[in-house]
């Protein structure tokens, strides 16, 4: 299938789609307290999203291969979940020292976008803040390889050897991917790769860019509740997304805050 290119006119929806998945995000984050229940986030970020007339896109989306839709509007990953953590099903409050992901997507006149932030539940340890601080920088690394004429591999490549020095696993299954007609498109964007390997980026092109950082080994196992994904070896994990266009020089990052 062909990636495809927006027009000036749908990112301009993106940007502004992008920029109310910022505030929503920040908002939920704000919320992120010791006591709190994953429930009360999800319930926070779908009110959020909807009373300003846009569509939460992750509730309801059937992955391919997915036995069922998934149940809520936004994914809450806690300590040793990496990704798609369901906030809704189980009873589950955060603790003084846990770190949170929270990952949602939206549907703003007809477009997607999609972001994601790990937070700190009250005083975090110090190991828990480099995880934190470390993963967002790679984004920002892998967000800086991007521009017309560079390929995906170069910005996996980037975010690869900006992590390696930390000694962080870095998430192999799950990648960043094209979005903006949908919650996935082409081309898959992963957190490693060689310099001028896969796919020739074009302006026009929107990605999401999503590097994930475990603690310790890189290796990911899906739960029985067939979306959430844990470190196999109980480490912590953090993740951090933006949804960015490609540029002529470089990129815009879309969910900005
Ligand atoms: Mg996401
Ligand atoms: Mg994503």
């Amino acid at each position: 299938m062909p990636i495809s290119i927006k027009t000036k006119q749908e990112i301009a929806i993106l940007r502004e789609g992008g920029k109310r998945l910022a505030e929503i995000l920040r908002a939920v984050a704000a919320e992120v307290k010791a006591g709190v229940s994953t429930h009360a986030l999800n319930d926070l970020a779908e009110k959020l999203i909807t009373e300003r007339g846009d569509t939460p896109s992750f509730l309801g989306y059937s992955p391919s291969g997915a036995k069922r839709p998934f149940p809520a509007a936004l994914c809450v990953s806690v300590n040793d979940e990496v990704v798609h953590g369901i906030p809704n099903e189980t009873e589950k409050f955060l603790k003084e020292g846990d770190i949170v992901t929270l990952d949602a997507g939206l549907i703003h006149q007809g477009l997607f976008t999609d972001s994601a932030i790990t937070v700190g539940v009250g005083k975090i340890n110090e190991k828990a803040q480099k995880l934190i601080d470390v993963t967002k920088k790679s984004l920002s690394v892998g967000i800086k390889a991007v521009r017309a004429g560079a390929t995906t591999g170069d910005i996996g490549y980037a975010i690869e050897k900006f992590v390696k020095p930390f000694g962080y696993g870095i998430v192999r299954e799950l990648a960043g991917h094209g979005v903006g007609y949908a919650v996935h498109e082409e081309p898959f964007v992963p957190n490693f790769g060689k310099r001028g390997e896969g796919v020739v980026l074009k302006a026009g092109m929107v990605l999401a860019i999503e590097p994930m950082l475990n603690e310790g080994g890189a290796v990911v196992k899906l739960a029985s509740d067939g979306y959430t994904y844990r470190t196999r070896d109980g480490s912590r994990s953090a993740h951090f997304e933006h949804t960015v266009v490609v540029t002529e020089n470089g990129s815009d990052i879309l969910t900005a805050s």
